[in-house]
C-alpha cells in the first residue's frame, strides 16, 4: 500500500547529460503506472531515482507522505525486478527468494511461508530446488518477481522485466504480470520501450521523450487523445498518417486540405479547435493524422456518404490474417515520385497506411477510393507539434497555454540562433577588419611599393594565416 508524489524531478548526470528534466507525478495506492519512450528517454534513471539506486539532483520524492530523497534504498520499502533477473547462480530458486528475508533475519517459519506462497502465486512450486540455469528465460523471471514478492513490499519497480524474453513469452508473462497486480493489490511502476506493454498493462502511462514527459494518461486517452505529435506517433502500430496540410472553409464548415485532397472534419472537432482563426484560411500548416484502423476499404465504408474518401495508388497489400495492411500513395504522392522517374524503393514512399478487414480483395497496383473515419482524426500545429483540438471545453485552456509556450521555446530557440550567428558574423567581420589595418601598415611603410610588392606582402599575409590555421587546428 503506497502512493507517491514526484515533485520537480530533475537527473543531472555529472557528465553534464540532464538525464530527467522537472518530472512531476502523483501516484496513487495500487496503480500501475508505466513509464515508457524510446531508448534514452531517461525511463531508467527516473525508476532508479525511486528506489534510492540513484541520487535525485534536485526535487522531491515522497512515499506515503513521507520524503525519502535521503533514505537508502533498503529503507524505502521498496521491491526492485530488473530485465537480466540478477538471480544468484550458485544458488536454488528457493534460496534466491529467501536470501533478502534471511538478510533481514526473519524467523526461518515465516522465510518458508511467504517463499511457498509467492512460489504458488508465481506457479514456480516444482522448481524450488533448481538452480537458475536449469530454468527457462520465462520461469527465471518469474523467480526474480518472487524474490520480490516474498518483501511483501509497498512499490513494485520493474525496469523492462520482459525484455530478454521472446514474443510469445512476452505476451504470456504480461497477463501474468498483470494478474499479479491485481492479485497483490500493490502499487507498481514499469518501465518499458515497448508501447504495447505499456498499453496493456498500464492503469496510467507516461510518455517520456528526451527527459521530459509528455504525456500521462490511461492508454485509451493516450490512443484517442495524444497531446502532441510524438505521442501520436508513439503509440499505435502501424504508426497514425501523418500529412501537412492546412484548414480552409468556413467556421460552420472546416476543411483540411493536403497535397490534392479536400477532407471534411466532423462538426464536433472543429468546435474543440483552440484558435480556429489562426488556422482558418490562413496558409498556417497543421498536421492531420489518421490512425490506419481509420482507413476503410469496405464497400460498406465507401457507401457512406458521411466519411469522406480520397483516392489512393496501392504499392503492396500484406494480408496478416486477422486484419490486412494496406501501403500506398495519396495523389500528390504518385505524382512526385513519377515526376522523379526511376525512384530507388528507399524514395518510392508509401505515405498512407491502411489497416483493413482481412477479406479486403484490394490488390497491389489498384488505384482505389478509401473512406476516413474522420471521428477519431487529429490535428497538430506543425511548428508548435502541439494539438490543434482539445479533449473537451475543459481542456481548452490547457491547450492554448502549452501552444503559447511551444510558440514561445520556438520564438526563444530562433533568436538564439540568430543572436549566435550574429555574434560569429561580428567576430569575422572584426578579423577581416584587423587584417585589412595590417596589411595596410605594412604597405603603408613603402608608400611607393611597386604590384609585386604588394603581391609579396599579401602573400606573405596568406601564408601567415595558413600557419595560424593550421596552429589552432593542432
Ligand atoms: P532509458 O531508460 O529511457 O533508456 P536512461 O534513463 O537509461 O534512459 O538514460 C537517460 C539518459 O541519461 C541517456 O542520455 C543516457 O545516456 C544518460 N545516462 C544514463 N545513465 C548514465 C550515467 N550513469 N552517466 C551518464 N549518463 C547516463
Amino acid at each position: 500500500m503506497a502512493s507517491l508524489n514526484l515533485k520537480n524531478i530533475y537527473k543531472v548526470y555529472p557528465s553534464g547529460v540532464i538525464a530527467v528534466t522537472d518530472f512531476n507525478l502523483d501516484i496513487e495506492d495500487k496503480e500501475f503506472i508505466v513509464f515508457v519512450g524510446p531508448s534514452g528517454c531517461g525511463k531508467s534513471t527516473t525508476l532508479r531515482m525511486i528506489a534510492g539506486l540513484e541520487e535525485i539532483s534536485s526535487g522531491e520524492l515522497y512515499i506515503d507522505g513521507v520524503l525519502v530523497n535521503n533514505r537508502a534504498p533498503k529503507d524505502r520499502d521498496i521491491a526492485m525486478v530488473f530485465q537480466n533477473y540478477a538471480l544468484y547462480p550458485h544458488m536454488t530458486v528457493y534460496d534466491n527468494m529467501a536470501f533478502g528475508l534471511k538478510l533481514r533475519k526473519m524467523p526461518k517459519a515465516e522465510i518458508d511461508a511467504r517463499v511457498k506462497e509467492a512460489a504458488r502465486i508465481l506457479g514456480i512450486e516444482m522448481y524450488l530446488s533448481r538452480k537458475p540455469k536449469a530454468l527457462s528465460g520465462g520461469q527465471r523471471q518469474r523467480v526474480a518477481l518472487g524474490r520480490a514478492i516474498v518483501r511483501e513490499p509497498k512499490v513494485f519497480l520493474l525496469d523492462e522485466p520482459l525484455s530478454n524474453l521472446d514474443a510469445k513469452l512476452r505476451s504470456q508473462m504480461r497477463t501474468e504480470i498483470t494478474k499479479l497486480h491485481n492479485r497483490l493489490a500493490t502499487t507498481f511502476i514499469y518501465v518499458t520501450h515497448d508501447q504495447v506493454e505499456a498499453m496493456t498493462m498500464g492503469t496510467r502511462i507516461v510518455v517520456m521523450k528526451d527527459g521530459f514527459m509528455q504525456q500521462v494518461d490511461t492508454p485509451i486517452n493516450l490512443y484517442d487523445y495524444p497531446i502532441n505529435l510524438f505521442v501520436a506517433g508513439f503509440i499505435g502500430t502501424p504508426q497514425m498518417n501523418f500529412f501537412t496540410g492546412t484548414l480552409t472553409g468556413t467556421k460552420t464548415k472546416v476543411y483540411v486540405e493536403f497535397g490534392k485532397e479536400k477532407v471534411l472534419l466532423p462538426k464536433d472537432k472543429v468546435a474543440l479547435i483552440v484558435n480556429l482563426d489562426k488556422y482558418l484560411n490562413t496558409g498556417r500548416e497543421i498536421v492531420f493524422g489518421v490512425r490506419p484502423e481509420d482507413i476503410h476499404d469496405s464497400p460498406a465504408w465507401l457507401a457512406d456518404a458521411s466519411a469522406p474518401q480520397i483516392q489512393v495508388k496501392v504499392d503492396v497489400v500484406e494480408a496478416l490474417g486477422p486484419e490486412t495492411l494496406i501501403y500506398c500513395k495519396t495523389r500528390s504522392e504518385v505524382e512526385k515520385v513519377e515526376a522523379e522517374g526511376d525512384v530507388s524503393i528507399v524514395d518510392d514512399i508509401s505515405n498512407v497506411t491502411a489497416k483493413v478487414d482481412s477479406r479486403s480483395t484490394t490488390k497491389a497496383g489498384d488505384t482505389i477510393m478509401v473512406a476516413l473515419d474522420t471521428r477519431h482524426c487529429q490535428v497538430f500545429d506543425k511548428e508548435t507539434e502541439v494539438t490543434i483540438i482539445a479533449r473537451d471545453e475543459e481542456q481548452k485552456a490547457y491547450i492554448e497555454e502549452l501552444q503559447a509556450r511551444r510558440e514561445q521555446e520556438e520564438a526563444d530557440k530562433a533568436a538564439a540562433l540568430a543572436a549566435k550567428l550574429a555574434e560569429e558574423e561580428a567576430k569575422l567581420a572584426l578579423e577581416a577588419e584587423k587584417r585589412a589595418l595590417k596589411l595596410q601598415k605594412k604597405l603603408g611603410k613603402k608608400a611607393d611599393a611597386s604590384v609585386e610588392e604588394i603581391a609579396e606582402v599579401i602573400d606573405e599575409e596568406i601564408t601567415v594565416d595558413a600557419t595560424d590555421d593550421k596552429a589552432d587546428a593542432e
